[in-house]
């Protein structure tokens, strides 16, 4: 088989055979293929696009070509939850305690941010000590003991799509939902896991701004994943605001603890907390339904079992011992915070999200590109939701800046990111669609 010919074949509109896409991944994997054939390959994909059985095909394959994490003997189902990104989006660091605390086993590999949204290992690299490299003894050893541990990506799971992401990253075809597709369930599949739910983001600070687009994506990935063998549900979720007030990253670890232990649940994150956290455990046979579902993680997170696991998954993977309770000695923080006030007075209408994202760039606290390095104490807390009075006295945000001209980048992209008028719109739900193929 020739390359050329098969990539021929994508380009004319054809659909590949299993052998074809095993060939190409073949390649991709161990080299043979150059670069500029991986790159046609990926772009007569994107026009062309791929049914389901041939995404299927791509996207077991792409699992094989690295190793595969097993988890012989766990007491119960290994369940795992990914976001196609937003703003102040910190859902996995309450979701896997309180799911491990149900009695699922939660082995989360994570990434870091890159442009406008956050990424979860870098929040967790704010916690010192806390290493997001284990080997593989003590990841199993921590997700037995703890039941979550969320970690980075390692080399050897799904190798293929590191070649392949790093290639459509700089040919402009990243934004086929065939290729997303078995990018993003690869790894799920390589990390042995039972069940996955995705939160599906859309809005203005998601990597899919159109709804349409990202329920495109949703029923692709629940039909694909089925069809790879991986029980999935998707949630639909609007990213037309961060979907917590705290955006950066050792300022999101503290919303975090803030939120696992009680004392501050806000209303649209609580809601993806408990749908994702329900579907999961639907999904490993530990709640009847979703309403007894969200009874569950609603109980683990209000008796504290969740803060619990989140302590002990932190002291596992070498962070402070009882972080919730001496998170504010160990998290890096910068004062003074200065506030970012509204032109005018009046009610938040609407807010560019990538625009916050940005501004959290602009502070240090996000990258622009892989190899750039963060500040983890920067970002932006108390930001104001749609519907909330703004003011003089309201800020639109408070600033951690490490110095003034960073502040004033900042505050200016916040200040442009709100739109600020006389009436609240009408109230929205969070989660928007829900798409699950079983039962
Ligand atoms: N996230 C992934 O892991 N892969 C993609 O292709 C897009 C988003």
């Amino acid at each position: 088989m020739l390359p050329q010919e098969v990539i021929r074949h994508k380009r004319d509109g054809g659909a590949l055979s299993i052998d074809e896409i095993e060939f190409v991944v073949r390649g991709i994997t161990s080299g043979d293929l150059a670069e500029s054939q991986i790159g046609a390959f990926a772009m007569a994909v994107l026009l062309r696009g791929m049914d389901v059985t041939e995404t299927v095909a791509l996207t077991r394959a792409m699992t094989a070509s690295g190793s595969q994490l097993t988890w012989p003997n766990l007491p119960g189902p290994v369940l795992d939850k990914h976001s196609t990104g937003g703003i102040g989006d910190t859902v996995s660091l309450m979701l896997a305690p309180a799911v491990a605390a149900c009695g699922g086993f939660v082995p989360m590999i994570s990434g870091r941010g890159l442009g406008h949204t956050g990424g979860t290992l870098d929040k967790l690299e704010s916690i010192p000590g806390y290493d997001t490299r284990p080997d593989s003894d003590r990841f199993h050893r921590v997700v037995r003991d703890v039941g979550c541990a969320i970690i980075g990506q390692t080399a050897d799971l799904a190798p293929a799509d590191r070649r392949l992401y790093a290639i459509r990253d700089v040919t402009s075809t990243v934004e086929s939902i065939p290729l997303i597709t078995a990018s993003i369930l690869s790894k799920k599949l390589a990390a042995g896991v039972h069940g996955l739910v995705m939160n599906v983001t859309w809005g203005s600070g998601a990597f899919m701004a159109e709804f349409a687009d990202a329920r495109r994506l949703a029923d692709s990935l629940v039909t694909v994943a089925e069809g790879a063998g991986l029980p999935t549900t998707a949630l639909l979720t609007d990213m037309n605001q961060p979907l917590g007030s705290a955006a950066g990253n050792a300022v999101e670890v503290r919303y975090a603890v803030d939120y696992l232990t009680g004392v501050r649940r806000e209303p649209r994150m609580d809601e993806v907390v408990l749908s994702l956290g329900a579907e999961l455990l639907v999904l490993g046979g530990l709640a009847s339904d979703v309403s007894a579902g969200r009874l569950q993680i609603d109980r683990a997170l209000a008796s504290g079992a969740a803060t619990d696991r989140f302590d002990r998954m932190i002291a596992a993977l070498g962070g402070p011992a009882d972080f919730c309770s001496t998170s504010a000695r160990h998290l890096p923080s910068l004062a003074p915070v200065s506030s970012v006030v509204p032109a005018r007075a009046g009610v938040v209408t609407a807010i560019d999200t990538r625009a916050i994202g940005l501004a959290v760039v602009a502070l240090g606290g996000g990258r622009l590109r892989e190899d750039q390095s963060i500040d983890p104490a920067v970002g932006l807390t108390a930001l104001a939701s749609i519907g909330e009075a703004v003011g003089p006295d309201h800020p639109l945000a408070l600033v951690h800046a490490r110095d003034d001209a960073a502040f004033d980048a900042a505050a200016a992209r916040v200040r442009s990111a709100y739109t600020v008028g006389d009436e609240a719109p009408v109230a929205t739900v969070v989660v928007t669609d829900r798409i699950r193929r079983r039962g």
